[in-house]
């Protein structure tokens, strides 16, 4: 097994064991393509959409957030193209009736294969005796919907068909009259919606990577259609500080300029930003201009007009999109990857995460030196309380001696660990241990409080 595998397996343990992610409805034997997140999952994954939040809605003046409805109008993803394009690739195991991606299969066995269609895909898994990975024969390859379609409403029937949104992209393009109407920004502008997307994927895999719920955040960005390169440039750039500010380095995230024929029909342009996963390099997010696609459809569906007047003027135009869309999944699994290490203190090995402090779900966690001195006990407990109302994400820790408490403590990220001893009962200082350096220092409480 390669390194890599035994370093995913590694996290994989590391996120169940300490409470990050759990595999879903695991008491039951699972649901594919689940995952729950813990008491330190959930808090990482909402410091990573909080920073998201903070750098692409709160710090500019030209984004405007959105929430909409997960369930929406069947309407919306017959004009999106989803209900009839939004598919995979199929292939049925002929022994077990296993369902695969049939370009995954096709791609384990050294086939290159972008720009092929569902014939030569079954062409060349004939050509090739390519098996399933049961090792038993495949059937032709033919398309799923990966859409999951429910019914709303007490009678089913084909006006009550809805679907759980397989983007939240949906969601920004049909408020975009309403913030148009409510704030008539000028151009550029952008709408950013985070939240819950669902794909029945055919082979969810690669823990957390290819879910079949997960979150994404998506920015659709308003543009003048004679103006888009520069946007398209500004949000290339502003990839790039995302990456950075989740602490990716920057060697590891590498750009594809998707070639025009991989290319959907309607977008002139696509980056997909790709990631050194444990797994391989694979598809962290994306960036694309979807000219005006998608407020055409609308506009053609709905009978509404998408046109925006510049103000003052009577120049009108139905804008053009750049969008930026980024999984939460992805950015987790990115983050928890780059911040694995296994490294060697004063010959001991020790797993630490090396995250960056403000995604970690622990800032700092307090001890008292001992267990059995109430003294020092309720010192330590007075200094806990301080920190929690101070920040928060703080963590009472004496359990087991602290050697133990600090190694635990690194396999969670904790960025410190304060001890208070007897010395903090004569002087007020404590001790305060750096995850990464392991180095120890002596702060007064209000020192560390600041830093
Ligand atoms: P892939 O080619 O890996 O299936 P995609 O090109 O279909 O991804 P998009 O439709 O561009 O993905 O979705 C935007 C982003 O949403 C992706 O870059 C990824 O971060 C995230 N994403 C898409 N599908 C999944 C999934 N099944 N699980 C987790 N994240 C996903």
């Amino acid at each position: 097994m390669s390194t890599q595998e035994n370093k995913m397996e590694a996290i994989v343990s590391l996120a169940k064991r300490r409470g990050f992610i759990y595999p879903g409805s695991d008491i039951y034997g699972g649901l594919s393509g689940t995952w729950d997140y813990g008491p330190l999952g959930v808090t990482l994954k909402r410091n990573i959409m909080q920073l998201w939040w903070r750098m692409f809605v709160e710090e500019r003046d030209d984004m405007y957030g959105v929430d909409a409805a997960i369930l929406m109008n069947q309407k919306v993803w017959q004009a999106s193209g989803h209900v009839d394009t939004f598919t995979d690739p199929l292939v049925e195991d002929l022994e077990t009736k296993q369902r695969f991606r049939a370009d995954h299969l096709l791609k384990d066995a050294g086939v290159e294969v972008d720009g092929l269609s569902l014939d030569d895909m079954s062409r060349v898994i004939k050509e090739r005796g390519i098996k399933s990975p049961n090792g038993n024969e495949l059937s032709e390859v033919r398309t799923f919907n990966m859409m999951f379609k429910t019914t709303v409403g007490p009678v089913a029937n084909d006006d009550s068909i809805s679907y759980l949104r397989p983007e939240t992209a949906q969601g920004i393009f049909t408020n975009y009259k309403n913030i148009v109407d409510s704030f008539y920004p000028n151009l550029p502008f952008g709408v950013a919606q985070q939240g819950k997307a669902f794909r029945n994927e055919i082979s969810p895999r690669d823990f957390i990577f290819r879910s079949r719920e997960f979150e994404q955040m998506e920015i659709e960005y308003f543009v003048d259609p004679s103006h888009w390169e520069e946007s398209f440039e500004h949000w290339r750039q502003q990839v790039w500080r995302w990456t950075q500010a989740l602490g990716l380095a920057d060697e590891a995230v590498h750009e594809l300029e998707v070639p025009e024929n991989d290319r959907a029909h309607y977008s002139k342009r696509t980056i997909d930003f790709e990631f050194d996963f444990p797994i391989g390099r694979e598809e962290l997010l994306g960036l694309a201009y979807r000219t005006d696609f998608d407020l055409m459809n609308i506009q053609n569906k709905s009978g509404k007009s998408m046109d925006y007047t510049i103000k003052g003027t009577n120049t009108k135009f139905v804008p053009h999109v750049i969008e930026p869309s980024f999984g939460v999944e992805r950015a987790v699994m990115a983050v928890l990857s780059s911040a694995y290490t296994e490294d060697e203190i004063n010959g001991e090995s020790r797993v630490v995460l090396k995250l960056p402090a403000h995604l970690a779900p622990v800032k700092v966690a307090i001890s008292p030196l001992v267990r059995n001195k109430p003294e020092l006990v309720e010192r330590a407990r007075e200094i806990y309380e301080r920190f929690k109302k101070a920040h928060g994400a703080v963590m009472w820790d004496d359990n087991g001696n602290i050697g133990k408490r600090y190694r635990r403590q690194d396999e969670i990220g904790t960025p410190y660990c304060v001890v208070v001893d007897f010395q903090t009962l004569e002087d007020g200082t404590v001790t305060v241990r750096d995850r990464d350096t392991t180095e120890q220092r002596r702060l007064s409480v209000d020192d560390v409080l600041s830093l």
